[in-house]
């Protein structure tokens, strides 16, 4: 069966230059979006993704603060640091790059960023909120996967969606997403039992395990839409996603790939949030 390629790059490229033209005329207004980008201690896969968000948000004019915090950085010190943050009117959106050193509590941190400025989405009020299917603010990787679904047709309304991952950034607000937008969800994770059977069933596949090639062809009914969110790394330190895709994809009807499917458009839905909470917070202050 050939498949159609959900390509994350090209989306996320044509959204980058709308979302580029959008800031451009907020600029003109004499409003510049602004996005506080903290990251804690040397952990180098952070720092990567802390300069990708950074050259992402350059792309389209956002203007971005890095705070780049030492190891031994105390609560209190981070904390402030919100604090400042959150009264700073140049700063529309606040992304602590998670994980943190262990001596700080990641919850108490993220509970802490003022909700309006949450553009990860990962405070208990947006969780609450995108539960109760009215979310200010979308978390961006499952959001990236609507929009990417969406672009290419594929309306998830009555359909059997499987969901591999019950993590709070991915699974859960995953299945949520779909749930409001009208699907039949389950959601699987490391106790299912017969996982393949139960996959089998899925007219859409997401997968979001951490597993390198986990989900093969047996797991996989004909033509089902998959998508894989899984980032891991193989053997030979090559980037590979969760689903085996050559073999997958001879089934699929439609499929993501890894990389250039799901991370561009994570990437693509944070600058989107941040040019969200910065028309919020220009609504406010002309209020
Ligand atoms: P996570 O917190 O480790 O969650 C993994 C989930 O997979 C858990 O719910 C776990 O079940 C389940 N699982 C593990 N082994 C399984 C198995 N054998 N069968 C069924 N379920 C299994 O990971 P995450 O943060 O959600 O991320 C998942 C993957 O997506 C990772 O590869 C991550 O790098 C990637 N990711 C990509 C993006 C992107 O932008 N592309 C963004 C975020 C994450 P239990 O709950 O029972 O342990």
């Amino acid at each position: 069966m050939s498949y159609k390629l959900l390509d994350g790059k090209d989306l996320a490229a044509r959204m980058k230059k709308a979302m580029a033209s959008e800031v451009e005329t907020l600029t003109a207004e004499g409003i510049v979006p602004g996005l506080a980008v903290v990251i804690v201690g040397n952990d180098p896969a952070s720092r990567i993704y802390v300069n990708s968000k950074k050259k992402d948000c350059a792309e389209v004019g956002i203007k971005s603060f890095e705070y780049a915090l030492p190891e031994e950085t105390s609560e209190e010190e981070l904390l402030g640091l919100i604090d400042a943050l959150n009264q700073d009117s140049a700063i529309d959106g606040i992304l602590v790059q998670l994980p943190l050193p262990e001596h700080l509590d990641e919850a108490k941190v993220i509970r802490r960023i003022n909700s309006e400025k949450d553009v990860d989405a990962f405070h208990p009020f947006n969780v609450g909120e995108l539960m109760i299917g009215r979310p200010v603010f979308a978390p961006c990787t499952p959001a990236g996967v609507m929009e990417l679904l969406n672009d290419a047709g594929i309306n998830v309304a009555g359909k059997n969606c499987v969901v591999i991952g019950r993590s709070n950034i991915v699974g859960k607000p995953m299945a949520m997403l779909m749930l409001h937008d009208n699907a039949t969800v389950t959601i699987c994770h490391s106790k299912t039992r017969d996982l393949k059977a139960v996959c089998k069933e899925a007219d859409i596949l997401i997968a979001a395990i951490g597993k390198a090639d986990y989900i093969t062809a047996d797991y996989v009914k004909e033509g089902a839409v998959v998508v894989d969110v899984g980032m891991n790394r193989n053997a030979e330190g090559k980037v590979t996603g969760d689903v085996d895709f050559p073999a997958v994809s001879k089934k699929a009807s439609a499929i993501t790939p890894v990389p250039g499917g799901v991370g561009p458009m994570t990437r693509a839905m944070l600058l989107k949030n941040t040019i969200k909470a910065c028309n919020m917070h220009k609504k406010q202050s002309l209020s």
